[in-house]
């Protein structure tokens, strides 16, 4: 918990941002600076014996080049030679300090250069991110699990130790980042993983703006109850230089032709990083949208517009995906001997979840181009930019000995369900079930023509939307206009062991799909699931009343919808008495529904239930003489 004595907070230490996270009763969360921004930039610059740390020195970092010190990660614990690679992509200068390991030459007026260690560099980074959650903490931070990629040697980690203690915080354990990702989704935590004490593979895949990493896991399972399961790093691939970045650049020729710029060297330099800050936006933007307008300002004046399609971005970005899903296929066959293909069509997963981490993978073409590798949906459901902080926090909180109040995934401790119109939830998965678990329901449209199909999941025990808790919502969109009613759509909940719920819906008739992914137990407290329950028991009969009432609502009107329609398309061919009762019972029921509209209390729903029932048994000859009178028209088929 926040304010047990020897808190532990997790870190994630990364290339170009940084962030700080704690797990307590509620679960892993990060923590916010004093503006509510988490993500500190792994930028300082020195100046003048000062050194600005993280966004600051990322805005002014053109400004002050040779003094700004962005990417130090990748010096860590190496020698000058180990990282000449590196060099190329540095704005500052790296030279040889004692046992050629790699030193930054900051230039000073009139003296030699200032040698600074990179552990001084990342020191200055994790000083800045012990300020954060000391104040967020309203207490001093002096431990923390720290993160690190899964291919540093011990030098690197040893590295990552010594700038801890330079910024005054006791590194209690360095973890490998896939593991950190893992454990944020709590794969090994929860009991009923251990309830199978298999050996498994966790996948985690990581693509950030300049480096992508696959890591195949192996959890073991262990002997502790608080830690039911051990991580090994089995393989690791990828490629330091290959990230998002990469696919601005391209997109930026892309850019550059949409203006009639034929060639590369026409472009000023300040036009280019203008076209690359555009590139990465159209590109983001291209995540949620099938287009995007990119608005470029030109040096002579004027605007032009370049129009980008989904379709366009993912041919520019495949040839970089294909290299990332063969590296994935590498490390799976170094980890588990065997080809991917062979693995898949064996009996048994040989490979149990994977993980999304980094900015990247918020592209549909990744998802997609993944889930189909590894025939799995990944895990999406946390923010890849944050899932490492998170996990690292797991890790400290297991070490603390805190995550045993956070809620160990065996059952469902809250029903799950969908907002149906009026705003009762229509209860998908019912609370305490034993996950892993999968269920379905059908869901239509009410309103003719409508094309999309809002879905809002619910977490809580009452019956009405506004007194559970949102968990998410999604829209199955392109659907073909229909009738109201006539739209089929399939939503299956689906809980895996880890305790991480998919929900994907289908439209039969369309074939469209969407999904939606999130962790039902992050945020939710043992103390929160139990006033929920009491809360429910309290208000359970009138929430039965009330729902009952707010879904015949909703099928009356269907009912008044459909009732209305046949009787304008017959009403010349029914007796006049018949067409008088049926006006009667649809006035009767319209009725009834209006009132209840305005206060569902004034109402009583059997009285509503037998409106509805009245309609439909005065109702039937008008159905009858309306099926009669659309077959006139059809021909019969041959005897
Ligand atoms: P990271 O290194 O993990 O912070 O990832 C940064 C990279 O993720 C950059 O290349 C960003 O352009 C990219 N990125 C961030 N958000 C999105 C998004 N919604 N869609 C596509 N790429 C994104």
């Amino acid at each position: 918990m926040a304010d047990s004595p020897d808190i532990i907070v997790g870190i994630d230490l990364g290339t170009t941002n940084s962030l700080v996270a704690i797990c307590d009763e509620r679960g892993p969360r990060v923590l916010n600076d004093a503006d509510g921004q988490a993500l500190v930039p792994s930028v300082v610059r020195y100046e003048d014996g000062r050194t600005i740390v993280g966004r600051v020195a990322k805005e002014q970092a053109a400004e002050f080049p040779t003094t700004t010190i962005s990417s130090v990660k990748r010096l860590m614990g190496r020698s000058l030679k180990d990282a000449q690679n590196d060099l190329a992509y540095l704005s500052y200068r790296v030279v040889a300090g004692e046992r050629d390991t790699a030193r930054v030459a900051m230039p000073r007026a009139g003296r030699e250069p200032l040698l600074i260690s990179p552990e001084e560099v990342s020191a200055a980074v994790l000083r800045r991110l012990k300020e954060i959650a000391t104040a967020a903490l309203g207490r001093e931070v002096t431990r923390a699990v720290v993160t690190v990629p899964a291919y540093f040697d011990d030098a690197q980690r040893q590295a990552t130790r010594i700038a801890g203690r330079l910024a005054g915080l006791d590194v209690v354990r360095i973890v490998p980042e896939p593991t950190a990702a893992a454990l944020a989704y709590g794969i090994g935590l929860g009991r009923a993983a251990a309830r199978n004490q298999k050996e498994s593979a966790v996948v985690v895949y990581d693509l950030g703006g300049g480096t992508f990493d696959v890591s195949v896991l192996k959890l073991t399972p262990g002997s502790d109850e608080s830690e039911p399961f051990f991580f090994q790093v089995m393989a690791t691939s990828g490629d330091t230089h290959l990230g998002g970045d990469d696919i601005d650049h391209v997109l930026v020729g892309l850019l550059r032709r949409g203006l009639g710029i034929e060639d590369d060297a026409e472009l000023s330099a300040s036009m280019r990083r203008r076209l690359l800050s555009l590139a990465e936006q159209a590109k983001i933007e291209l995540s949620d949208s099938d287009t995007a307008r990119v608005r470029i300002e030109m040096e002579q004046g004027g605007e032009k517009e370049v129009v980008i399609t989904r379709a366009e971005l993912e041919t520019i970005a495949a040839p970089f995906i294909d290299q990332t899903i063969r590296s994935c296929e590498a490390a799976v066959r170094d980890a588990l001997g065997k080809p991917l293909a062979e693995l898949r069509a064996g009996p048994v997963p040989a490979i149990d979840a994977v993980v999304l981490v980094g900015g990247s993978t918020r592209m549909p073409l990744v998802r997609r181009r993944v889930a189909e590798l590894f025939g799995l949906e990944p895990y999406i459901a946390l923010d890849p930019d944050r899932v490492v902080a998170l996990g690292a926090a797991v890790q400290a909180a297991v070490l603390g000995g805190q995550a045993k109040g956070t809620l160990l995934l065996d059952v469902i401790p809250l029903s799950l369900g969908i907002e149906t119109v009026g705003g009762a939830v229509a209860k998908i998965i019912a609370r305490n079930t034993m996950v892993p678990i999968k269920a379905t329901e059908m869901f239509s449209t009410s309103v003719d023509g409508q094309t999309s199909i809002r879905l809002t999941v619910f977490q809580g025990e009452r019956e009405m939307a506004a007194d559970c808790r949102k968990l998410g919502e999604f829209h199955l969109r392109g659907l073909p206009p229909m009738p109201a009613g006539v739209p089929q759509a399939e939503v299956q909940f689906l809980i895996d062991a880890n305790g991480v719920l998919n929900v994907s819906a289908v439209e039969r008739r369309s074939g469209k799909r969407a999904s939606l992914q999130v962790v039902p137990n992050h945020g939710l407290t043992q103390e929160e699931v139990d006033r929920i329950e009491r809360e429910s028991l309290v208000h359970a009969r009138e929430d039965m009343t009330r729902h009952r009432i707010v879904d015949l609502i909703a099928n009356g009107k269907l009912d008044l919808k459909w009732v209305g329609d046949a009787l304008g398309r017959v009403q010349g061919e029914l007796p006049g008495d018949v067409r008088a009762s049926v006006e009667t019972a649809m006035t009767n029921l319209r009725e009834l529904i209006t009132a209840a509209e305005s206060d569902w209390r004034v109402v009583d729903a059997t009285a509503l239930h037998r409106a509805k029932e009245a309609l439909d048994r005065a109702s039937v000859p008008v159905h009858e003489v309306a099926i009669a009178h659309s077959l006139r028209g059809t021909q019969a088929p041959r005897q």
